[in-house]
């Protein structure tokens, strides 16, 4: 612990630094107040013993601009020392930013008693500001785990709503195109009754990160909607460009050659929907996960393992 001794006498300076290493604490001398300001941004002290009638500024107005040239959220506690004993002096100091106020003569056994006080408080302060960096470190782990899927460790739902409507926002700005993807597993329900839950859980997790691979633009998310249903948010991607990015993962989901004996290709495969839109205020941008939606069920119904595009948002229309 370091304390910055600001006092114009250099008697009482000498005698106020003696008692303070007593006690087994360093200080920092100053016999002005504008040495004292530049030392207290140089040496970082603990604590600040301040004089108030010193040549240039006076003790107050040193103490208004410490407080102003101090990080928001630090605080160095301010002790003045001053043989001025009215009411209004005391009220003066603390009203500059004052943490104590110690009248003159200086005793030493006082000195000593508030100086550890006042270190009570600065050591229960840092427990408290490691407490709270701590606990802001738990609260951004706990928005990211609660962002994913646990099975899949890929985004949640939740977290695409939130990206979709930030997204939509973009685009919007930028009167740019957004594209959503659907991809749901092709007979899923029967991979399960054939080989058991854990089974479909490693399927999922691979379909999961074949997924995931095929993207790689920033702005791109890929989620789990539900159970075997994923969806992604394109932003600044054309329905065509879309469209090309899901007959990839439809080629790399069967490529990881899952054997699914119960369908008519012998293993996994999945089915996609593509649907587009530019992004204008009065367009709802679910209207898109709902075409993306209809196309994907589209592509169900014409056989499986393929992707559908639509350039309708109207699902009558399509
Ligand atoms: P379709 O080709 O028409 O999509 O048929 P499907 O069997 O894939 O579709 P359906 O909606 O009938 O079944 C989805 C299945 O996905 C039902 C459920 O057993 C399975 N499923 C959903 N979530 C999970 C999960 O977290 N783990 C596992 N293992 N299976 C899941
Ligand atoms: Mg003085
Ligand atoms: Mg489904
Ligand atoms: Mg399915």
């Amino acid at each position: 612990m370091k304390t910055l001794v600001i006092e114009d006498s250099t008697s009482s300076l000498k005698l106020l630094c003696s008692y303070i290493e007593k006690i087994g604490i360093s200080t920092i001398p100053a016999e002005n107040g504008a040495t004292g300001i530049d030392l207290f941004l140089s040496e970082h002290p603990d604590l600040i013993l301040l004089d108030i009638i010193l040549p240039d500024l006076d003790g107050y107005e040193v103490a208004r601009q410490i407080r102003l040239l101090e990080p928001p959220g630090e605080w160095t506690p301010i002790i003045f020392l001053s043989s001025m004993n009215k009411d209004k002096d005391i009220e003066m100091g603390i009203a500059a930013g004052g943490d104590d106020y110690l009248l003159k003569p200086i005793s030493e056994v006082v000195l000593a008693a508030k100086i550890r006080a006042m270190q009570r408080i600065i050591q229960m302060r840092q427990s408290l500001l490691v407490l709270t960096r701590k606990l802001d470190s738990a609260n951004q782990e706990l928005k990211r785990l609660t962002s994913l899927d646990g099975l899949t460790g890929i985004p949640n739902r939740r977290h695409f709503d939130e990206v979709l409507a930030r997204e939509w926002r973009r685009a919007m700005r930028q009167g740019e195109e957004l594209s959503i993807l659907m991809c749901d597993i092709d007979f899923f329900k029967n991979f399960n009754d054939t080989f058991g839950h854990q089974k479909g859980d490693e399927c999922l997790r691979q379909v999961a990160n074949a997924l995931a691979d095929s993207l790689d633009r920033g702005g791109d998310v890929l989620a789990r909607y539900g159970g075997e249903e994923f969806i992604a948010v394109l932003p600044g991607t054309t329905l065509e460009g879309a469209s090309f990015i899901a007959a990839q993962m439809r080629q790399s989901i069967c490529q990881l050659n899952i054997s699914h004996p119960d369908t008519p290709f012998g293993k996994v495969t999945a089915s996609f929907g593509v649907a587009s839109a530019v992004a204008m205020p009065e367009t709802d941008p679910l209207k898109i996960v709902g075409a993306a939606d209809t196309a994907m069920y589209k592509a169900k119904k014409s056989g499986r393992n393929r992707v559908f595009r639509t350039t309708s948002l109207d699902p009558q229309e399509d």
